[in-house]
């Protein structure tokens, strides 16, 4: 139809018993999408409402299946509702609505319009219908009876904690900064064993007395008690009556990376040298390079691949930490950091990655339940990984910001600071200035295995 053309729309509500049904009742409902199919020159040719269901009991909400039927029979081609959580909450309703809305225009009061024809419109669609808010409620019943049972045993389940002086949950002056550095590490990049290392090797040790282990350090990081927050069968139930050593916010967006795949609990870092994967070799182009000791003891890095290039770790090695802190010396090197400062970007970012990823659980659990046919729940991965990718592009700016966290930036003291790096940061900052391309040994050198450093042979490409 031309956009010119009347539009008949189909205005759509339902109250549940959540926080905004109880504020907001059906008919003020009603009344606000009139008015906007007004504002529109929209005819309201047809009025759905589900009252008192709420969009995830998996009960049939007539009303939406009426408004899906209306759809597909062209009754209507426009819907206007309240909220897209008025409209979907599930991701099968919303998977049924991208079925048979194509070239319908929906229109909401208070989040303005979805494009479901766009793959950033169908991105904003399943993060409005999904946004952290309604993942919670999502498991709030589930959550207020398990509150309701913990908060008539009282006290936290805990007796002593590491981070917190022991009885009084009242976090610990020596060992809550450490941790607060921990959950930093991590979120700059760092890895779980160089935490352990560094804890280990200044005799902070666990509760239990002995040595932090990677799985030791991976559960602790995980544990819900270090934001302040109560768990109960490995689920959130609500806040905890202590202060937390770090903020939600920090402790979800470390939990993302913590349980990243190849992550798991306790898994070693298959990384035993500095620069392992994070060179290109010059001769095939592939960034296998990967270090190993030879018969002599040195480290060198080879090209797996081609098998072409290598390179020794006492020459490559101190020539990245100079080339990173001349480079985090120069005077512009502040700007590094300027563009992607905005905290509150990287926090929605990182939700909205989080709510897409908790997506990805819900169809398979959805999928299991019988809710998805395969083919829907195939679309609605491959919808949902493709914005979890355009997310990735865009958080990947807002990572620069971690990496350089804490460093004196465009200073000469940023050398003696990068030196004290933990090699997982040394990696990380690599990766965000600068590609390594290492050429194979020139004619002079051949046989010699390059035993003579030619700095000629790496070409750095600034990113
Ligand atoms: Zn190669």
């Amino acid at each position: 139809m031309s956009p010119s053309s009347r539009r008949k729309a189909a205005v759509y509500v339902r109250i549940s018993l959540d926080r905004t049904g109880e504020r907001l009742g059906v008919e003020r409902q009603l009344e606000d999408c009139r008015a906007l199919a007004d504002r529109l020159g929209w005819t309201v040719a047809a009025t759905y409402d589900d009252n008192d269901l709420s969009a995830y009991s998996g009960k049939i909400r007539p009303g939406f299946e009426a408004l899906l039927d209306a759809i597909k029979r062209g009754d209507v081609d426009a819907v206007v509702c309240w909220h897209p959580d008025r409209l979907y909450r599930k991701l099968s309703d919303l998977v049924r609505l991208l079925d048979v809305a194509d070239g319908v225009a929906i229109r909401t009061v208070t989040a303005g319009d979805l494009d479901l024809s766009t793959s950033s419109g169908r991105m904003m669609a399943s993060i409005l219908g999904s946004v952290s808010a309604a993942e919670v409620e999502h498991k709030s019943e589930r959550q207020r009876r398990a509150f309701s049972q913990m908060a008539q045993l009282g006290k936290p389940k805990w007796r002593r904690a590491f981070g917190y002086l022991d009885d009084t949950h009242q976090p610990d002056p020596t060992t809550a900064p450490l941790v607060c550095e921990a959950y930093a590490s991590i979120l700059a990049g760092g890895s779980i064993s160089d935490i352990v290392r560094q804890w280990n090797s200044s005799g902070h040790y666990g509760l239990t007395g002995k040595p932090w282990t990677p799985t030791t350090m991976s559960l602790f990081l995980r544990n819900p008690r270090n934001a302040g927050l109560r768990a109960h069968r490995g689920e959130i139930v609500g806040l905890g009556t202590w202060p937390g050593l770090v903020s939600e916010d920090t402790w979800r967006a470390a939990q993302t990376i913590l349980t990243a795949p190849g992550r798991g609990p306790g898994r070693k870092s298959v990384r035993r040298h500095l620069l392992t994967g994070m060179l290109t070799c010059g001769k095939c182009g592939g960034n296998q390079m990967a270090g190993k000791q030879t018969l002599d003891k040195a480290i060198v890095y080879g090209c797996k691949q081609c098998h072409g290039v290598s390179i020794r770790a006492e020459f490559i090695e101190p020539f990245v930490y100079e080339l990173i802190a001349g480079r985090l010396a120069m005077p512009d090197a502040v700007a590094l950091l300027e563009a992607e400062q905005d905290e509150a970007d990287v926090e929605m970012l990182r939700t909205q990655r989080a709510t897409l990823l908790a997506r990805l659980d819900d169809i398979a659990d959805e999928r299991a339940d019988g809710l998805l046919t395969g083919a829907q729940a195939k679309r609605a991965t491959d919808r949902i990984t493709e914005q979890i990718r355009a997310l990735e592009v865009q958080a990947h700016d807002a990572e620069k910001a971690r990496v350089f966290d804490g460093l004196p930036l465009g200073s000469d003291d940023v050398a003696a600071a990068v030196q004290c790096l933990s090699p997982d940061r040394v990696r990380a900052i690599l990766g965000v200035l600068a590609e390594l391309v290492i050429a194979p040994v020139g004619k002079g050198h051949r046989g010699t295995d390059g035993a003579r450093f030619d700095p000629k042979r790496i070409q750095v490409v600034w990113k």
